[in-house]
């Protein structure tokens, strides 16, 4: 369950011991955004032991034959000069970005994980078990989203889906965001958060009493009543003001802390 560092990555060389993003939904049409994933590749990911990204990397992946696009090509790069400086990347899969496969995995360098996931650090006994999840699949009020993901999360739906075109995938895609765009905006706030009888569910099932998920866009940290605590992600946005975004890390002293992209501490 723990990842082991590196060889070449002795731990007293890093500044952090793992970094978690999610929510950055990286396209062409967001040239900011995109720059400020490249920085913080080279200021801060560089400079850890694990990098996990927990879903919605991208605005959305069509299939792992869109890697030639020049904008997802820069990301892989990107990724794959991290994994060869030795730092870990471990993928969890969004709600935009889950028909992402092998291909790009073997391209980046990063090894794909189901969701949940269990973290555990053996040599660090002051951070306990950390479970990880996108944060998607507890947003049970969401009825209509729910009934999307079923349909989506299907193997046979995917399959069928990934034998089309590529274009033919793009145009679909393209369609359905902007059919979800107008219904959220006629669903209310509490609808697309997540509820909180699934948190407690998943942090019974996983036995974990730490989790670290995104997907509401509603960075926080959540102090549970048994003493649970729910981490939760900002998402990216540098193209827009005020800008957004941020990350998660678990530093050396085996707590968890909340900074913001130019790397200070959030409400420091
Ligand atoms: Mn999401």
């Amino acid at each position: 369950m723990a990842p082991s560092l590196p060889l070449h990555q002795s731990p007293g060389r890093l500044a952090t011991r793992a970094l978690f993003i999610a929510d950055l939904h990286l396209q062409a049409g967001m040239p900011r955004t995109l720059a400020a994933f490249f920085t913080f590749l080279q200021q801060h990911a560089s400079k850890t032991g694990a990098l996990y990204i927990l879903g919605d990397l991208f605005e959305y992946w069509a299939g792992d034959d869109d890697i030639a696009d020049p904008c997802n090509h820069s990301i892989v790069k990107a990724m794959r000069t991290l994994a060869h400086g030795g730092v870990a990347i471990y993928w969890l899969a969004g709600n935009r970005d889950f028909l992402l496969g092998s291909s790009f995995a073997r391209a980046t360098g990063a090894t794909l994980l189901a969701e949940p996931h269990v973290l555990q650090f053996d040599d660090l006994p002051a951070c306990a078990p950390i479970c990880l999840a996108h944060g998607d699949a507890q947003c049970l009020d969401d009825t209509g989203y729910m009934t999307f993901r079923a349909r989506v999360r299907n193997l046979a739906w995917q399959n069928q889906f990934l034998a089309m075109p590529l274009s033919q995938r793009k145009a679909l895609i393209e369609g359905m965001r902007q059919g979800s765009r107008e219904q959220q905006r006629s669903k209310s706030a509490e609808i697309m958060d997540v509820n909180s009888a699934a948190i407690e569910q998943l942090f019974e099932l996983t036995g974990t009493r730490l989790m670290i998920h995104g997907h509401t866009h509603r960075p926080a940290i959540h102090q549970g009543s048994a003493g649970q605590v729910r981490h939760v992600l900002p998402d990216w946005d540098c193209d827009n003001e005020p800008h957004k975004g941020g990350f998660i890390a678990l530093d050396l002293d085996g707590q968890l802390r909340h900074y913001l992209l130019n790397g200070l501490p959030v409400g420091g």
